[in-house]
């Protein structure tokens, strides 16, 4: 199956030549001529599958084929991080730079005038964080009134978010005839209940969660006391020689201790977290791409929609606590088929997490303890959950596999939270 059969133009066909991109991605088959056809989509898709590519190139299409003399813009793409948005900005120049379309990157953290100038000369596609482009809409310098095409990527992390009030805010704005597309990762009632509000008649399609596709990245698990952690880390990078590194922490402060750990152990490591400026969360990254720092230390929200291609390895110092984020952080590795690792650093306390997240995939992940790291036979006072202080331990300790056991009243299979364990479900015929 070939981009060509899919009804694209020839100028962005030869955009993705020079893309080197062979062949369409499962959600980029499926999507792409949906959307050409005009139709409001609902894609459970997560980062990692090519959804990028699925929406940009027909909605490039269809703005092309219609002309661009307004100066408003006809296409509104909402995400939850400036991370992400800035990534969209990037892939739209690449896909459409055959085309004469304008589109701009509007977020927060930076100044509003550089945007305000740019809304001004004109923009055919709008990529924006909620919250600052409600500011625009405020200041008035920015209309929607012209909106065609609307997509709210990783919805289901823009409702985690809080942006709900926001998105709704901005959807009342727009014009009662358009196009939605909207992809998500999870579906959670909420999240049914927002796109049933949104889309009318939509195509639905839901491509393999990453955790399926995620069989391509090995996961390993290193039990170790919680204090022996950073230590352990700066040994395995001097022992298996990593040059990049995506390391998970759970809080912004540890993702700072963390990173200035490894700079001490002659690691070059950087932080990214919400609570950096704009410009140092970008040039983080862009040292990381560059190879300028082998360790990247982010919390999951930082790291969400994170383009890294063929990262080699993720760690998770620590466990998410939230399942779901586990499975997101390792889709940062492994991508486009390319093999990768993903390692867990688990300690006492985070062993109900583990069972957790070994529930959410149907498989098991074994504790290999690193000698000279091994973890105290006896936890530390409070440091564990009573049933593995019963045990006495972690060593030699894992959850029996367990296969995702549909949750009897709702369907659904089963999560810590109770709420989003499955992707976009069979629903309603369109
Ligand atoms: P996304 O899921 O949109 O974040 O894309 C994940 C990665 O896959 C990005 O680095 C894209 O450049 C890459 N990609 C998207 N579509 C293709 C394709 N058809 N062939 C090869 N790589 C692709």
């Amino acid at each position: 199956m070939s981009f060509d059969s899919l009804g694209l133009r020839a100028d962005l066909l030869r955009a993705l030549v020079t893309q080197r991109y062979g062949r369409p991605t499962p959600i980029q088959f499926q999507a792409i001529p949906v959307i050409l056809a005009g139709h409001d989509l609902l894609a459970g898709a997560q980062t990692g599958t090519g959804k990028t590519a699925a929406f940009v190139l027909p909605l490039l299409q269809l703005l092309a084929e219609k002309g661009h003399s307004q100066r408003h813009p006809r296409a509104l793409i909402l995400t939850p991080t400036r991370e992400l948005a800035a990534q969209i900005g990037e892939r739209i120049h690449a896909y459409g730079i055959h085309l004469s379309l304008r589109s701009t990157v509007i977020f927060g953290g930076v100044g509003m005038q550089p945007q305000v100038n740019q809304l001004r000369r004109g923009v055919d596609i709008l990529v924006a964080t909620p919250g600052r482009l409600l500011d625009h809409v405020g200041q008035r310098t920015l209309d929607l009134s012209r909106i065609e095409i609307l997509v709210l990527d990783e919805a289901d992390r823009m409702l985690d978010m809080g942006f709900i009030h926001d998105v709704r805010r901005i959807i009342n704005l727009l014009p009662e005839r358009r196009q939605n597309l909207l992809f998500s990762a999870t579906y959670s009632d909420d999240m049914r209940r927002f796109s049933e509000s949104l889309l009318q008649r939509p195509k639905l399609i839901e491509v393999a969660r990453r955790n399926t596709a995620a069989e391509t990245v090995i996961q390993t698990a290193y039990p170790v006391d919680k204090a022996r952690k950073r230590d352990l880390l700066a040994h395995l990078f001097h022992r298996e020689d990593w040059q990049q590194v995506l390391v998970f922490t759970r809080t912004k402060a540890g993702a700072n201790r963390l990173a200035e750990h490894l700079g001490r152990e002659g690691i070059a490591a950087t932080a990214i977290h919400g609570n950096k400026s704009q410009t140092a969360r970008t040039r983080a990254l862009d040292e990381f791409k560059r190879g300028a720092v082998r360790a990247l230390v982010a919390t999951d929200i930082a790291a969400r929609g994170l383009d890294i291609a063929q990262l080699p390895q993720v760690v998770n110092f620590e466990l998410p606590n939230v399942a779901e984020d586990y499975v997101h952080r390792i889709g940062r590795t492994g991508r486009a088929g390319a093999g990768g690792r993903a390692l867990s650093l688990v300690s006492h306390d985070e062993m109900g997490l583990l069972k957790g997240i070994q529930r959410l995939l149907g498989r098991q992940i074994t504790l290999h303890p690193v000698a000279g790291f091994e973890p105290s036979l006896t936890p530390p006072a409070n440091n564990s959950e009573p049933s593995e202080r019963r045990r006495g331990g972690l060593v030699g300790v894992t959850a029996a596999p367990r296969r995702t056991a549909p949750n009897s009243r709702t369907g659904q299979g089963l999560r810590r939270d109770g709420q989003r364990s499955r992707t976009v479900p069979p629903r309603k015929p369109t």
